[in-house]
Parts: C-alpha cells; structure tokens; sequence
C-alpha cells in the first residue's frame, strides 16, 4: 500500500515507521531481522532501506602506485525490500539516488520494484562518493532529486526511456522525497531549499520525509514555511537518539543540523555511553510526545542498525 494510503487510513492516530541500512557485504538477512523483529510490535505500516552508492578504494601497488578500486560495501537494498515485504507482510521502501545511476540504470532498478510489489520509493540524489567533495552525476544520469522524481512519475504514466515502447504497464508508485528543516548543507538559504523541494512535488513527489532534528521549533517553522511556499504534501518527521558522545560532533559535521544546549550539556556532562544513550533516549520521547501531540501523521526514527532504543521510544510513544 501507498504510504499516503496509510496515512489516510490511520485517521489521524500518529504511525511509527524507521529506517534500517543494509549490513556490510558478507553479513546475511538474519542481521536485517534481529534489527526489525523487536519493533514489528509496533506494527509500523512501512519500513525504510537506505541506499548505498559504490565508494573508491587506493590500494598501494608494491611498485608505490595506487590502484583503484571500487567498492559496494552495503548491496542488497532491493531484495531486503522484498524479504522484508514476504516475511512480514508490511510495506518497505527501498530508497534510491540519482548518484552512480543512469537513466536506463534507474528504470531497471523501477522495473525489477514493480516486478516485486514494491509500491513506495525514497527519490534522493545521494553525496558525493566519499573520496570526493561535491557530488557528480553520472554521464547518462540525473544531477537532481526533482529529475529523478520526474523519470519515477513518467513511468507511472507508462512513458519508458524508449519512446518506440508500445502498450506499456504503468506503474503505481508513491514517492517520498527528502526535506530539510535546517536546510540542505549546500543550499545558500532555507528558502532556496524550499524552492527546490517544491520542484520535487510539482515534478510528481507524494511526500516528504525530513532529515534528523532535535529541536521541534525547527521542524513546526519548517513545516510552517512549506506550506507558506504551497507545498501540501504529508511532512514526516524522522527522529534519531542520540547514544554515543561522539555523536555531539559527528552528526553536527555529517548532516549539519545543530544541537539544542540543554541536550549538549546532558551529554557533556553523562558518565559513559549508557548514560548518553538514555538521555537520547528521554529527549526523543519528549520530542514524538510534543509531535504526536501536534498531530503530525508518522513519526519516522532513523534505527541505524540498532533497535533497542527505538524500542524504548516506541513502547513510551506508540
Ligand atoms: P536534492 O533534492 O537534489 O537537493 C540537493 C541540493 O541541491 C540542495 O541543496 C537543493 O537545494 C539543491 N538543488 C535542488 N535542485 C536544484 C536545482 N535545480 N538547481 C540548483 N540547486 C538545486 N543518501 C544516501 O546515499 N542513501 C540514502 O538512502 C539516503 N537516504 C536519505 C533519507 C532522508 C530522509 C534524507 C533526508 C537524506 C537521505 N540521504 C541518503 C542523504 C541525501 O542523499 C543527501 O542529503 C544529498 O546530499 C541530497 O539529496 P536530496 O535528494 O535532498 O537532493
């Protein structure tokens, strides 16, 4: 089902939903079930898998030049999808990018989720390869989500890359694009972000899923100035506790969102990571509660493998 489909259904009783990544190549399915199976009672109407674009590895030759490698340490998001989907009956999302992907590359990757039963998908235009500092398109491949967007909403409209294609199936996806309450690390403005998120919608996006924050007043303006600017579409949320020290400054640099003080301080002050985890833990709870209790209609944590905080939330929340 579509996810606007279960936000319909859910008449305005607050959902829970999460994100899980693929496990490193070598791991099995079982890691992705240990990782679901303490949340299914929460009966979350759909879960999300996250995509992970091939990286650039130098090997030292023993003549001193370095070799190139590629590599794809996270494979597998489609088929999780589809494990996912036959073992437990609930929707998942695979999330897929612009980056490393042509056009007849993408449409591959939309056939084979149709082919499956796959009705939802993440549109996203990735970052850069990590040996790299801006992002680079693929020859035959999109630069932006709304491009993206806009190949996923032709196919649903049966039009395929081959135009001389006749009678072909329409597909029925539903389309989730990423929003940014504290904007977009390479946007000159939040309005300038909003700007392009609304070109996301118009080029056919069914809603939008945001990046982690952890102060509410930053997502309530967010959701304030998107609709200013005409976007109606569902806005989730996604929530992430924080649980280790390190975090303080690593989300900071890796997603550029700020940390409120008050969080900052608890953590300074915490005597391990287990005491870390729990004041994530607590500030994750107040912040669903505050936006449950604002009506907002899914509420979407960002599970990095790990469950048993998520379980928490959830048991205090849901
Ligand atoms: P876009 O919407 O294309 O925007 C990128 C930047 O370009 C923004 O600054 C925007 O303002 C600007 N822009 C857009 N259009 C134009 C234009 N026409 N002209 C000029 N500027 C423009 N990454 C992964 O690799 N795998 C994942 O599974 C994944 N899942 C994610 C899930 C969520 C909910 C979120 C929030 C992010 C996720 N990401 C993932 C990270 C995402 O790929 C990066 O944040 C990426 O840098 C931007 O992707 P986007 O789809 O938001 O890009």
């Amino acid at each position: 089902m579509k996810v606007t489909q279960h936000i319909e259904n859910a008449n305005g009783k607050p959902l829970f939903s999460f994100e899980i990544l693929p496990p490193l190549k070598g791991q099995n399915i079982k890691c992705i079930f240990d990782n679901i199976e303490p949340l299914m009672e929460f009966k979350p109407p759909f879960i999300d898998v996250t995509y992970h674009r091939e990286e650039y590895e130098f090997k030292e030759l023993p003549s001193g030049l370095l070799e190139k490698k590629i590599v794809k340490k996270r494979p597998g998001t489609v088929g999780i999808c589809s494990a996912i989907q036959n073992k437990y009956q609930v929707d998942a999302i695979p999330h897929i990018l612009c980056g490393g992907f042509t056009k007849e590359d993408t449409e591959n990757f939309l056939i084979d989720m149709d082919f499956l039963g796959i009705d939802n998908v993440v549109a996203l235009r990735g970052d850069a390869v990590k040996s790299e500092i801006y992002f680079k398109p693929e020859k035959e491949g999109h630069s932006y989500a709304s491009e993206l967007v806009t190949q996923i909403n032709n196919l649903n409209n049966g039009v395929y890359l081959d135009a001389d294609l006749q009678n072909t199936n329409k597909t029925s996806f539903c389309i989730g694009v990423a929003g940014y309450p504290e904007k977009h690390m390479e946007a000159p403005s939040l309005d300038s972000d909003i700007y392009f998120l609304k070109q996301k919608i118009k080029n056919g996006a069914d809603y939008i899923i945001t990046q982690m924050f952890f102060d509410n007043q930053k997502f309530f303006e967010f959701v304030d100035k998107c609709r200013a600017a005409g976007i109606t579409v569902p806005i989730i949320p996604g929530l992430k506790p924080i649980s280790t020290k390190k975090q303080l400054n690593l989300i900071p640099h890796r997603f550029k969102v700020d940390l409120p003080d008050d969080l900052i301080m608890e953590v300074v002050k915490a005597k391990d990571n287990e005491a870390v985890s729990q004041i994530g833990i607590e500030w994750c709870i107040a912040q669903s509660k505050e936006l449950a209790k604002a009506g907002i209609p899914v509420l979407h944590y960002y599970s990095m493998g790990k469950s048993d905080n998520i379980r928490q939330i959830a048991t205090e929340v849901f």
